[in-house]
């Protein structure tokens, strides 16, 4: 990551802002509070996250957190959106409320720090 430029192997690691809820296609741009990810970065809204989803990612099965934001100003070393901007590439892939109310039934009770 930009953080860490003398490690290339990081620098291929870093998060991807990616621009949309992958199940309702809402723009989710880098200054975004809505966006919300899993460790893999499955990227959702709050709303999707919330009604849809109920925390329990259709990818993996994790839970989710606010997406943090990358600082649009060049604070400190070129660590900012200016270089490292959000991503473009959108991933649709919407969820079918039935096959994922069947996957996440036995999930969702669990924390999940616990799954
Ligand atoms: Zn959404
Ligand atoms: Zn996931």
């Amino acid at each position: 990551m930009a953080c860490l430029r003398t490690s290339p192997a990081v620098m291929t690691a870093m998060l991807e802002l990616r621009p949309s809820c992958e199940h309702c296609n809402a723009a989710l741009p880098p200054e975004s509070t809505e966006a919300r990810i899993c460790s893999f970065e499955c990227t959702f809204c709050a709303a999707c996250v919330r009604d849809v989803l109920e925390n329990v990612c259709p990818n993996c099965g994790g839970g989710f957190a606010p997406r943090p934001i990358r600082p649009a100003k060049n604070w400190k070393g070129d660590n900012f959106l200016g270089n490292d901007p959000a991503g473009t590439k959108v991933k649709h892939r919407p969820v079918d409320p039935a096959t994922h109310a069947q996957f996440s039934a036995r999930i969702k009770g669990i924390p999940p720090e616990k799954r």
